[in-house]
C-alpha cells in the first residue's frame, strides 16, 4: 500500500469563466512549491471523447499531452504553473467514462445488473479520480462547468461519496464564486455566493474553503458575512481579486494564506513554499526592463484562446529575458499587397499552427516579407508547412507549390499526406484525405535530430535532439528536399525519415518547425526555440 493520498475538489458557482484553471493550477503550486508531490485532474462533463474535433471558437485551444492526447487547455496551464508534464488521464470527459461503462457492460463485467448512474457511472468517476491520484501527496480536481448543471452532478455525488469513504481528513471542497461589484450601488454584493454554497449543501456537500473573485477588495466585514452565511472559517475566505498576470495568482493566494486552512483542514503542520524564483519572474513579467514587438499573423484572432499556449510561451520567454513580449494581431485574411506595411515596425514575425485553407495567402506574404526583410521569423507546424511552399514559389520558382491539404489534385505537393503511418503507441494507421478527424493526427511527443551547427541546434544549447509536440496531419514532401536544400533551404530536424525543421541560410534567424514547442514552455522553463525567437527578436531591436 502507497501513501494515502489527498484529494481537493475545486467547484465552481454563480457563472462560467471565473478562472478555476487559474485557482487549481495556483493552489497546486503553492502546495508542490511547500514540498510536496501533487497531481492534478480536469474533469470535462461535456459528451465529446476529447476537444480533438471542437472548434476553436467552440473550445479554444486544444492542449497536447507529450503521451499524445488532445486536452482541454487548462492542462496546459497546470504543465506551465507546475513545470511538470502530464499525461493523458489528467483529463476526461463524461463521454470516457460512459464509453468505458458501456464497454464493460458489453464485455458483461457487471454480472446482468442494470447499469445506473448510481452507483456504476459515479463508481467509474471515483476509480479514475483515484487512479490519477496515486502515488501523489494532493490531487486537486477541477470540475468542469458551474454548480447547479444537469451534467456536473454524478461529479458532485462521486466528490461526497470519496468524502464520506475517506473522511475529511482527506477530501477538501473549494468553492470559487463570484462577488460581483454593483456600479449603482457602489457595493459589492454576497447573495450569488451565498446560492451557489447552498446549491452544494443541497446535495450534501459543504465547501471549506470559498475562494471569491472579485474586481474590487473586500472588507473584513463582507469576508466575515460570506463565512458566516456560507458556514466557513473566518480566515477560509480567500479572495482572489484580479490579477495583472495569471502567475500572480499563487502569490496573491500566499498573501491571502489560503495555506492555513489547507494544512488545518488536513491536520498538517504549517506549510513553508519557497516561491522566490516564481517571484522574480512575476516581477519581470509586471515591470520588465525592455520590451519587444512581435507580429502573430493569425486566422482565429477574435478568439485569443486558441493560441493560449502560444501567448504563454512568448511571456515565458519575455520573463527570462526580463523584456515584454507585444503581440501585434495581425489577421492573415486581410494581409493582402497592399497592407503589407503593417509588418514594418515589428522586431519578429510569428506563424502559428492551423488548418485550412482560409489565410493562408496572407500568411504566405508575411513569410516572403520576413525572409527578404530579415526579420527574425519562427514558422510552427503549419507555418513551417507555408514556409516552404514560399520558398518553393518564390525562390525555386514552382509557381503551384502548395500543400495536399488545400488541393488534393495539385501536381506540385510540396506538402503531403503519409497515407501510411506508425502512431506513438507503434500502431500502425491509415489517414486519407476524408478519414474522420478524430485520431487520426500524429500526436504527441517525437524525438528530432538537430543538424549540427544549425540555429537550431543553437537554440538547445547544443543538443543532439530533442523531444517536441505535434498535432498534424500533413508532412513535407522529401521529393524536393534537395532542390529546396540546393536554393539555400536547411533541413534542420528530422525524426524517422520526417522533415521537422527548416531555416534558411541567408537569413539573421529564420527557423520553422514542424512541431508545437509552445507546448513545452513553462514560466520557470521556457521553451529553448520561443525563448532564441524573442531573444532574436530583441537583438533585432537594438
Ligand atoms: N493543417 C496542417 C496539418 O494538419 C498543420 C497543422 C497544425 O498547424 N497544427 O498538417
Amino acid at each position: 500500500m502507497g501513501k494515502q493520498t489527498r484529494y481537493i475538489f475545486v467547484t465552481g458557482g454563480v457563472l462560467s469563466s471565473l478562472g478555476k484553471g487559474i485557482t487549481s493550477s495556483s493552489i497546486a503550486t503553492l502546495l508542490k512549491h511547500s514540498g510536496f508531490e501533487v497531481s492534478i485532474l480536469k474533469i470535462d462533463p461535456y459528451i465529446n471523447l476529447d476537444p480533438g474535433t471542437m472548434s476553436p471558437l467552440e473550445h479554444g485551444e486544444v492542449f497536447v499531452t507529450q503521451d499524445g492526447a488532445e486536452t482541454d487547455l487548462d492542462i496546459g496551464h497546470y504543465e506551465r504553473f507546475l513545470n511538470k508534464s502530464l499525461e493523458k488521464k489528467n483529463n476526461f470527459t463524461t463521454g470516457q467514462v460512459y464509453l468505458s461503462v458501456i464497454e464493460k457492460e458489453r464485455r458483461g463485467e457487471y454480472l446482468g445488473k442494470t447499469i445506473q448512474i448510481v452507483p456504476h457511472i459515479v463508481d467509474e468517476i471515483k476509480q479514475r479520480i483515484k487512479s490519477v491520484g496515486e502515488g501523489s501527496d494532493f490531487l486537486v480536481i477541477e470540475l468542469g462547468g458551474t454548480v447547479g448543471d444537469m451534467e456536473g452532478m454524478p461529479y458532485l455525488e462521486a466528490m461526497r461519496e470519496m468524502k464520506h469513504e475517506l473522511g475529511n481528513d482527506y477530501v477538501l471542497s473549494i468553492h470559487v464564486t463570484l462577488v460581483p461589484y454593483i456600479k449603482t450601488a457602489e457595493e459589492l454584493k454576497t447573495k450569488p455566493t451565498q446560492h451557489s454554497v447552498q446549491e452544494l449543501r443541497r446535495i450534501g456537500i459543504n465547501p471549506q474553503i470559498i475562494v471569491a473573485r472579485s474586481e474590487k477588495p473586500l472588507s473584513k466585514d463582507l469576508k466575515r458575512k460570506i463565512a458566516l452565511s456560507c458556514d466557513v472559517a473566518d480566515n477560509s475566505v480567500i479572495v482572489a481579486q484580479d490579477a495583472q498576470s495569471i502567475y500572480q495568482v499563487p502569490l496573491n493566494f500566499l498573501q491571502e494564506d489560503i495555506l492555513t486552512p489547507i494544512a488545518r483542514h488536513f491536520s498538517l503542520p504549517e506549510f513553508k513554499p519557497d516561491m522566490q524564483e516564481w517571484n522574480l519572474l512575476v516581477k519581470k513579467i509586471i515591470s520588465p526592463k525592455t520590451s519587444v514587438t512581435i507580429g502573430f499573423v493569425g486566422k482565429y484572432l477574435s478568439l485569443k484562446e486558441s493560441y493560449k499556449s502560444l501567448t504563454e510561451a512568448l511571456i515565458h520567454a519575455g520573463a527570462n529575458l526580463d523584456a515584454k513580449v507585444n503581440i501585434k494581431w495581425i489577421d492573415s485574411e486581410m494581409l493582402d499587397q497592399n497592407s503589407l506595411s503593417i509588418l514594418k515596425d515589428l522586431d519578429g514575425i510569428l506563424i502559428p499552427g492551423g488548418f485550412g485553407e482560409r489565410g493562408i495567402e496572407g500568411k504566405i506574404r508575411a513569410i516572403q516579407y520576413a525572409r527578404e526583410n530579415h526579420i527574425p521569423f519562427l514558422g510552427i507546424c503549419l507555418g513551417m508547412q507555408l514556409s516552404i511552399i514560399e520558398f518553393a514559389r518564390n525562390v525555386l520558382g514552382i509557381a503551384d507549390a502548395t500543400s495536399s491539404e488545400f488541393d488534393p489534385q495539385t501536381n506540385s505537393p510540396l506538402i503531403y499526406m503519409i497515407e501510411d503511418f506508425i502512431d506513438q503507441s507503434g500502431c500502425q494507421q491509415i489517414r486519407t484525405h476524408t478519414s474522420p478527424l478524430g485520431g487520426t493526427m500524429r500526436l504527441g511527443e517525437y524525438p528530432c535530430i538537430l543538424k549540427a551547427n544549425s540555429k537550431l541546434q543553437k537554440a538547445y544549447h547544443g543538443a543532439n535532439s530533442a523531444k517536441e509536440r505535434h498535432r498534424h496531419r500533413y508532412e513535407a514532401n522529401p521529393k524536393y528536399r534537395e532542390m529546396l536544400e540546393s536554393a539555400g533551404m536547411i533541413i534542420s530536424g528530422e525524426s524517422e525519415g520526417l522533415i521537422e525543421a527548416v531555416e534558411l541560410r541567408d537569413h539573421p534567424w529564420f527557423v520553422a518547425v514542424q512541431f508545437h514547442p509552445e507546448f513545452t514552455s513553462r514560466l520557470q522553463n521556457p521553451n529553448p526555440i520561443i525563448l532564441e525567437f524573442v531573444h532574436q527578436s530583441l537583438k533585432q531591436r537594438c
